[in-house]
């Protein structure tokens, strides 16, 4: 298989367009079969449900290249199963979960031209997603969906090193008690958007959310889950049913518990004693972990000691060794890689 001749380390979290996608309807009540098809675009009615109420959930994940040689995606069983959790919530009928499986690896196989060589640190970025797609003016869920996975080649997050990033409290909300905070919906980015901007502007690079109840409570940012190492070097995870369920993060606290033997606690953490943590970092596909030196509270800066150059001692063997074992140079939990052949 020939590579398309990209300039592989210095790609941007950019959609790039690749050849195939893969496509399955949701119609007269059942999913049917799914194929790859070539055209990009996507042709709907003015009033499809997606347009109109946001019913939309998504996923994302990746494929890439082991030392190895093979072309592996990351535990994508917990996407499938994440998707069918995000459908329930949003009246979406659940897709199947060998659907989605067979829709990632169908579109990963067709586009391998697309997955980066090892070593390069850039990925194939896939993006699984289902929607409403015939028309729906009064408010009620569609009646037909369109399951549809596309990928785009991204580059390394880390280019020219790690640096630890600042972020603030937002005076903004994520995710309401009860609300779609814990699942992977379009809607909870849409409403997220102002927030980041605002940040942005302000010389942030994220958000940190507290708990919209009581503002008290460390929730998580737009799109990634909080990890801290406290003075002891265990480590505490912030604990909510309106945080999304990370699969990076989950992947995380097992290898800290299972491989590097760490103390972990998820527990409420309140945003009064992230003054007394060492080290923080941010979970997620992208980055894996990305650390952050400071929590700028209205003004007032609060820093984590060990990650204010660099990424600090923990979250560094943390970083070094999932990504060790997503690349296939350390032996991992057994259905952790799972290769498209
Ligand atoms: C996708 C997402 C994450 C990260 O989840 P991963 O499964 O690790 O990629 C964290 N928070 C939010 C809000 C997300 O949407």
């Amino acid at each position: 298989m020939e590579k398309k001749n990209l300039d592989w380390g210095h790609l941007d979290f950019d959609y790039r367009e690749t050849d195939w996608r893969y496509v399955a309807m949701y119609r007269n009540g059942s999913w049917g079969a799914g194929e790859l098809v070539e055209d990009p675009n996507i042709v709907m009615n003015e009033c499809a449900g997606v347009l109109q109420y946001a019913q939309t959930v998504f996923e994302g994940l990746k494929a890439y290249t082991t030392q190895d040689g093979r072309i592996v995606m990351f535990r994508p069983d917990l996407n499938a199963d994440r998707m069918m959790d995000s459908c329930k919530r949003l009246e979406i009928p659940i897709l199947p979960k060998e659907l989605f499986i067979e829709g990632v690896e169908k579109v990963v196989k067709a586009n391998e031209a697309y997955v980066p060589p090892y070593g390069s640190g850039a990925t194939l970025y896939i993006r699984p997603y289902v929607f409403g797609i015939n028309p729906v003016i009064g408010v009620k869920p569609a009646d037909e969906y369109m399951f549809r996975v596309f990928t785009t080649p991204v580059g390394p997050y880390f280019k020219g090193g790690v640096k630890p990033i600042t972020i603030k409290v937002s005076d903004f909300d994520r995710a309401a008690p009860h609300g779609t905070g814990n699942i992977k919906a379009g809607l909870n980015y849409a409403m997220s958007l102002h927030a980041i901007v605002t940040a942005h502007e302000e010389g942030f690079e994220e958000n940190m959310y507290l708990d919209a109840a009581s503002r008290t409570y460390v929730e998580e940012t737009g799109g990634a889950n909080f990890l801290f190492v406290d003075k002891e070097g265990d480590i505490v995870i912030p604990k909510s049913d309106s945080i999304l369920p990370s699969i990076t993060r989950r992947s995380l606290v097992t290898v800290a518990k299972d491989i590097l033997g760490l103390k972990v606690t998820e527990r409420k953490v309140a945003f009064e004693e992230v003054g007394s943590f060492k080290e923080c970092g941010l979970c997620g596909t992208a980055a894996v972990i990305s650390p952050v030196a400071c929590v700028n509270d209205h003004g007032k800066e609060i820093f984590f000691e060990d990650c204010r150059e660099e990424m600090g001692p923990v979250v560094k063997r943390l970083y070094d060794t999932l990504t060790g074992i997503q690349m296939g140079q350390i032996e991992g939990p057994e259905g952790w890689l799972h290769e498209v052949k």
